[in-house]
């Protein structure tokens, strides 16, 4: 079973920030394309004891890039072991554009240890979130049920001997069972 990290990242693009945006005012100005959204370990608060752990980062180095003008979230994986703790730790993240410091307490959310703690209309508005978007891709530590997805499987092309530039002819990956090209130099590729 494969682990794809940008299958995670568009996940929480498509599906987990947009429904966040709506049920969470203070998230809409973040829905409007221009957040990156990733699963990865913060800068600090990676590891060590739980209570140091942070949930998500909020990073605004790069806002210069297009598609990254309200900034990075990322998402520390650990809170990929279930549906619930991933919205969490998303809003714990988005908050942080409130007030770095203050913004998870003022719209619901505190840590304890590693867990985060919701206030009950948090929790409802995330559960209702739960039951609305797809299925997750599968996590890190415990994995969520995975649909089975069915992959092109790549064929390996080969031309023999060296190209006109004195380099070995390159590997072509394609899907097709039939591909048919040749070199611009005249070597012609074939199967296996
Ligand atoms: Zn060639």
């Amino acid at each position: 079973m494969a682990y794809d990290n940008a299958i995670r990242s568009n996940w929480l693009a498509e599906q987990v920030i947009p429904e966040l945006g709506k049920a969470f005012p203070f998230v809409a100005p973040l829905t409007r394309g221009n957040l990156l959204v990733t699963v990865g370990f913060p800068s600090s608060g990676a590891r060590g004891r739980s209570e140091k752990i942070r949930p998500a980062e909020l990073n605004r180095q790069w806002t210069g890039n297009e598609g990254e003008k309200d900034g990075m979230l990322s998402i520390h994986p650990i809170y990929f072991d279930r549906p619930r703790n991933v919205l969490a730790a998303s809003l714990f993240g988005l908050a942080k554009h409130i007030s770095a410091r203050w913004g998870p307490s003022r719209v619901g959310l505190e840590k304890n240890g590693a867990d985060i703690i919701a206030t009950p209309e948090v929790e409802a508005k995330l559960a209702e979130i739960v039951a609305l978007i797809p299925e997750p891709p599968s996590g890190y530590g415990v994995p969520f049920p995975v649909r089975q997805v069915s992959r092109g499987r790549l064929r390996r092309y080969t031309a023999s001997g060296n190209c006109s530039n004195g380099e070995p002819h390159p590997v072509i990956r394609s899907a097709s069972d039939t591909l048919n090209v040749t070199c611009q130099c005249g070597a012609a590729y074939i199967l296996g």
